[in-house]
C-alpha cells in the first residue's frame, strides 16, 4: 500500500545500490518498530526492511539477510550453538566514556535517571562535538564485531571486548549507538518476538517473488499467499530452527518448496512438544472419547533430545536447545549400549532422570540438578542418570513427525533396547478405564515419578507438535488430584527489600508471567514466605546482576511497587492455593475479566534452570485456570446445597 512504500523510503537509512546494507537502516527501523505496540505495524515494518534487503541482495548473497535478521532478534547464530551477548553494565560504561570522553561517574548517574544504557550511549555520542563525520557502520561489520565480542574468552578478553566496543561506538551516528548498546547488554527492547520476525521474513519472501514475476495480485489473493506462507515458514522454523539453514533455502527456492528443502535434521535440536495440564481423569477420559490413547509415566528428570548424526557424532539437548553433551559426559557414554544394529541416524525424545545404581530407585529432579552443567567428568559424578525414551522423531534419514505416536513407538522399540540403570522405554499403560489409569498413576508415583502423561495414539492428531503445548499430549500429576493444581513459571521481574534480619538481602519478589503475543512481561503476585535464609542469599547473588533502576518497557507493571527491577531472566517455579481478580496485578487483564489474575498465598518450588523466561506461563494459561476454578467451586457449591 502507499503507506507501506512511505515506510520503504522511512527506513532506507541512506542506502546506495550494491553497498552492503548500512546500519542505519536497522537503527531506523529499530525506531519505528520500537514506537509503535501494534503487531501489525511492527511486523510490516520488518516486513519492508527484509524486501528492501532481498532486492538489494545479488544472487547467492544469503549473508545480507541472514546478518539483518539475527541483529532484529538479537542473535548471533542459532541457539544451540550457545554464543550470547549480555555484556555487563561496568564495561559497557567504560567504553562509552573512552568512546565518548566523558566522565563515568556522569554516565552512571544519567543510567541511574534513564535506566536504559543505550539511551545514554546515544544522548553522549549526539552531545559530543566531531569533526570528522565517521564512516557508516554497516551490517557485516557490526555483525561481525559483535560475535568477536561474544566469542572472546579469557584473560586478555575484556580489552579486547572494550576496545571493540569503542571502536563500534566511535563510528555510530543517530540513533545506533542506542542500539548497538542494547544489542551488547543483550536485550534490544523493541518488542520484536521471534513469531513477527518469521512472518515478516515469509511476508518479505513472497513480495519479492512477486516483484520478481512482476505477478499483482489481487487483494484476497495476496492476503491469502502471505497468509499461506507465514504457516509454512513457521512450522518449517519449529522443526529445523536454525536462519542458518532457513534463509539460503528460502532465498534460494522459494517459499513454496522450503518444506521439501528444510526437514528435522540430527544436530539441530527442535523445540519440544508440550502437553496440556489435566485436574481430573475425567478430564482425560473427556478428551480422548472414543480415540486410542496410551498413558506413560512423567519422569521426574529433565527433558533430553538426543541426536545422532551422519558422522556418528552424538549430541544431547535441553528443553532449551542448550547443549548439555557436557553436561552429561556419562549418557553419551552410555548410548551407544542401548542403539541396536542398524540405527544409524536418530533423534529420540526422552527424559534423563537421577538413579541410585545399587537400588535401581529414580531419584527427584532436584537430585540431578546439583549436577554441574559444565566440564564434568565421569569419574567425579555421584548422581549418575538413566534415560527413559517416549518417543523417536527421525530415524535412519527420514524425519517420523508424522507418522503416528503408534508407529513412532513401534520404531522407538525396534531399533532401541533397554540397559538396565541406563536406558529405559518410557513405563506405557494402554489401559482405558478410570480404575486402570488410577491405579497406574499411583504405580506412578510410588516409582517415583511426577504422575502420568496421557498421549493419543492414532490418527494426525498423534503427530509430533514440535514447540505446542498440545491437548493431544495431557499431563496428569498427583498434585492437580490434591486440588492444588498446576505449578507456574513464571518469571521475577522486581523485588522488595527485606526488613529485620532480611535487610541486606530482599525480602520478597514479584512475578510475572509472560504473554508471547503481546510480548510483554505482566505481574501477577508478590511472593515472599518460605525462603530459609541461605535462599534468600542465593537469590540476592543471582538477582543482583540482573538489577535496573526502572521496569523494562516490556514490563507491564499495573499497580506493583518493587523497591527494585529486574531484568527478566530468572524463572521460578510456583504452586498457588488458588487464584483470584485484582485490581493491582495485570496477568491475564482482558480473559477472563477486565481485571488482572493474582495468586493467592504463591509457595517458591524450585528454579527452572532449563526455562528462558520467554518460556515462562502464558496469560491463557493463567485465564484457563482460573476458569476452571470458578467452575469447579460452582459445581463444588452446588453439590454443597443439595447435601
Ligand atoms: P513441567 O513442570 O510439568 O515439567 P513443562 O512446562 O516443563 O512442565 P510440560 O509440557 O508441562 O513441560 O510437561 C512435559 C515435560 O515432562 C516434558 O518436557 C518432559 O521433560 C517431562 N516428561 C517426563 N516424562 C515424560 C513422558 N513420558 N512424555 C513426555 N514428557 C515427559
Amino acid at each position: 500500500s502507499a503507506r507501506d512504500k512511505t515506510k520503504l523510503v522511512d527506513i532506507n537509512g541512506g542506502w546506495k545500490d550494491s553497498s552492503p546494507v548500512p546500519y542505519a537502516a536497522l537503527a531506523q527501523a529499530f525506531t519505528l518498530i520500537e514506537a509503535t505496540t501494534k503487531r501489525i505495524e511492527k511486523t510490516a515494518l520488518l516486513t519492508a526492511l527484509f524486501l528492501l534487503v532481498i532486492r538489494r541482495s545479488s544472487k547467492g548473497d544469503f549473508q545480507s539477510l541472514l546478518q539483518t535478521v539475527y541483529l532484529c532478534i538479537n542473535r548471533l547464530c542459532p541457539d544451540y550453538m550457545g554464543i550470547e551477548l549480555g555484556i555487563g553494565e561496568s564495561l559497557l560504561v567504560k567504553a562509552i566514556g573512552e568512546s565518548t570522553g566523558r566522565n563515568l561517574n556522569t554516565i552512571k548517574s544519567e543510567l541511574k535517571k534513564e535506566g536504559d544504557l543505550g539511551l545514554v550511549a546515544m544522548n553522549s555520542k549526539n552531545s559530543q562535538k566531531t569533526l570528522f563525520k565517521p564512516k557508516p557502520l554497516t551490517v557485516p561489520f557490526v555483525f561481525t564485531n559483535l560475535k568477536e565480542i561474544a566469542m572472546s574468552t579469557g584473560h586478555s578478553s575484556q580489552n579486547k571486548k572494550v576496545s571493540i566496543i569503542t571502536k563500534l561506538l566511535a563510528a555510530c551516528q543517530g540513533a545506533e549507538a542506542k542500539y548497538i548498546v542494547r544489542s551488547l547488554e543483550g536485550k534490544l527492547r523493541i518488542g520484536n518476538a521471534e513469531r513477527t520476525v518469521l512472518v515478516a521474513l515469509s511476508h518479505a519472501v513472497v513480495l519479492a517473488e512477486q516483484e520478481r514475476a512482476s505477478k499483482n495480485l489481487n487483494k484476497d489473493k495476496l492476503t491469502a499467499k502471505l497468509e499461506e506462507a507465514s504457516g509454512i515458514i513457521k512450522s518449517v522454523y519449529s522443526e529445523l530452527p536454525s536462519y542458518d539453514v532457513v534463509i539460503p533455502a528460502l532465498l534460494d527456492a522459494g517459499i513454496d518448496k522450503l518444506r521439501e528443502r528444510c526437514k528435522l535434521t540430527p544436530g539441530i535440536p527442535l523445540k519440544p512438544m508440550l502437553a496440556k495440564p489435566t485436574k481430573a481423569i475425567g478430564e482425560v477420559l473427556d478428551r480422548f472419547e472414543g480415540k486410542r490413547f496410551t498413558c506413560e509415566y512423567k519422569y521426574d528428570g529433565e527433558r533430553a533430545q538426543v541426536h545422532k548424526l551422519d558422522d556418528g557424532t552424538v549430541g544431547v539437548f535441553s528443553r532449551n536447545s542448550e547443549d548439555m553433551s557436557k553436561k552429561y559426559p556419562d549418557l553419551m557414554e552410555q548410548l551407544p549400549h542401548c542403539i541396536k544394529k542398524g540405527t544409524e541416524t536418530f533423534v529420540l525424545d526422552a527424559e534423563a532422570v537421577a538413579i541410585d545404581r545399587t537400588t535401581g530407585k529414580l531419584m527427584p529432579f532436584q537430585e540431578l540438578s546439583r549436577r554441574k552443567r559444565k566440564d564434568v567428568k565421569v569419574e567425579d559424578i555421584q548422581v549418575r542418570v538413566c534415560l527413559f525414551a517416549f518417543d523417536l522423531l527421525y530415524l535412519n534419514g527420514e524425519p517420523l513427525l508424522h507418522q503416528s505416536l503408534q508407529e513412532r513407538r513401534e520404531l522407538l522399540r525396534k531399533h532401541f533396547q533397554p540397559v538396565e540403570g541406563e536406558f529405559d522405554f518410557a513405563k506405557a499403560s494402554d489401559g482405558e478405564t478410570t480404575e486402570e489409569i488410577q491405579t497406574f498413576l499411583e504405580e506412578s508415583v510410588k516409582d517415583g515419578c511426577e504422575g502420568l502423561m496421557v498421549k493419543m495414539l492414532d490418527s494426525d492428531a498423534s503427530f509430533y507438535e514440535p514447540s505446542r503445548r498440545s491437548v493431544n499430549w495431557l499431563k496428569l500429576k498427583k498434585d492437580y488430584l490434591a486440588g492444588v493444581g498446576d505449578s507456574l513459571d513464571l518469571v521475577v521481574v522486581g523485588a522488595y527489600y527485606g526488613k529485620g534480619k532480611r535487610t541486606n538481602v530482599y525480602g520478597a519478589f514479584l512475578l510475572a508471567c509472560y504473554d508471547a503475543d503481546g510480548e510483554e512481561y505482566q505481574t501477577i503476585c508478590k511472593i515472599g514466605t518460605g525462603f530459609s535464609e541461605e535462599a534468600l542469599q542465593f537469590h540476592y547473588d543471582t538477582l543482583k546482576p540482573l538489577e535496573t533502576t526502572k521496569a523494562r518497557g516490556d514490563i507491564k507493571v499495573g499497580g506493583a511497587k518493587p523497591d527494585i527491577w529486574f531484568e527478566p531472566k530468572i524463572v521460578w517455579e510456583v504452586l498457588t492455593a488458588d487464584l483470584s481478580l485484582s485490581p493491582i496485578y495485570t496477568a491475564a487483564q482482558g480473559l477472563a475479566d477486565e481485571r488482572g489474575i493474582s495468586l493467592r498465598f504463591p509457595r517458591f518450588i524450585r528454579v527452572r534452570d532449563d526455562k528462558a523466561a520467554d518460556d515462562a506461563t502464558g496469560p491463557e494459561q493463567i485465564a484457563e485456570m482460573y476458569e476452571r476454578q470458578v467452575l469447579a467451586q460452582s459445581k463444588g457449591g452446588k453439590k454443597g446445597k443439595g447435601g
